[in-house]
C-alpha cells in the first residue's frame, strides 16, 4: 500500500506538534482511495486537549464531529473518501509502534464493529527541522505490514465541490 501525503497536511500536523512540544497527540486520519492500495491523505483530526495520552480515543465527540464534517464536505462519497486509521505523535520515541499501538489497532480492525483494516501514522518533529512519519496498514486476521509513505505538492491535488 502507498500513502500520499500532501505538503499542505504535512505542515499542518507539524503544527500541531510543535504546539504540543512533549505531548503525545493525535487523532483520525481521512483518505481518499486514488487506486487499489493507493491512498492520499486529505484530512485530519487532532485532539490538543487530552495531554500525555499516548492512545487515542476514536469515538471521542470531536472526532465524530470532525468526520462527519469530512463526509459533508466530500459530497458523503464514501467509496472514495473516507476514514483511514489513526494517528498519534511520538515526542520521545521512534516513529515505531510500541507494542500498546499494535494492540490497540488490531482491536480496532479485529473487534465487535472492526473497521477491517486502518492505517496507524505516526509522526515526530525533528531535533532541528523537519518531520520524520511511519505508517503501518492493519488488516484483520493479517500481520501489519509497513507502508510507502510519498511526499505530494498540495498544487497537484485536484479538488472536487
Ligand atoms: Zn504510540
Amino acid at each position: 500500500m502507498k500513502l500520499l501525503l500532501p505538503n499542505n497536511i504535512r505542515t499542518s500536523m507539524r503544527n500541531h506538534l510543535r504546539t504540543a512540544r512533549k505531548r503525545e497527540i493525535g487523532g483520525m486520519l481521512m483518505g481518499e482511495e486514488i487506486d487499489r492500495g493507493e491512498f492520499r491523505l486529505v484530512d485530519f483530526s487532532v485532539d490538543t486537549e487530552s495531554g500525555s495520552v499516548g492512545n487515542f480515543t476514536r469515538d471521542s465527540e470531536i472526532h465524530d464531529r470532525h468526520l462527519s464534517e469530512f463526509f459533508a464536505r466530500t459530497g458523503s462519497n464514501y467509496s472514495r473518501y473516507n476514514y483511514l486509521g489513526e494517528w498519534h505523535s511520538h515526542p520521545s520515541f521512534s516513529v515505531q509502534p510500541s507494542l500498546a499501538d499494535i494492540h490497540s489497532m488490531q482491536d480496532l480492525v479485529e473487534g465487535r464493529e472492526g473497521v477491517g483494516f486502518a492505517v496507524l501514522m505516526i509522526s515526530k518533529l525533528r531535533r532541528l527541522r523537519g518531520f520524520d512519519c511511519g505508517a503501518w496498514l492493519f488488516i484483520r486476521g493479517q500481520k501489519p505490514t509497513s507502508i510507502e509513505i510519498i511526499r505530494e505538492r498540495s498544487m497537484d491535488i485536484k479538488r472536487e465541490a
